[in-house]
């Protein structure tokens, strides 16, 4: 239990007492084992931790991608009218993927 922080408080699933298992793995109030509410508490919070993280990573990835499409979009949008606009359109493509990457790798530098 190298993880265990100060308020660390399980159910005693004997006697039903919300109680602080970090000093020691009995109940302090029905003198039961609390070691199978430890081990459901620490379950719990490792998942919703899990969950919690994987949320936050697909928000995130979301938003990259979306402002990604939109960049692209417009850039291509504003040429699409021109006269030129067709075949200007695939090279500006392939160009915004290109500044992109620069722009990513500038990212990474500047950090
Ligand atoms: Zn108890």
């Amino acid at each position: 239990m190298s993880d265990m922080n100060d308020d660390f408080k399980v159910c005693c699933e004997y006697c039903d007492s919300y109680v602080d298992a970090g000093e020691n793995e009995v109940c302090p109030n029905c003198g039961g084992s609390l070691r199978e509410a430890i081990i459901r508490e620490e379950t719990k919070r490792r998942l919703e931790k899990i969950d919690e993280e994987e949320k936050q990573r697909k928000i995130l990835q979301e938003e990259r991608e979306a402002k990604d499409r939109d960049d692209i979009f417009d850039l291509i949008k504003s040429v699409a009218g021109s006269a030129a606009g067709g075949a200007i359109a695939g090279g500006l493509a392939r160009a915004a993927g290109e500044f992109l990457k620069e722009d990513l790798k500038g990212a990474f530098k500047k950090k």
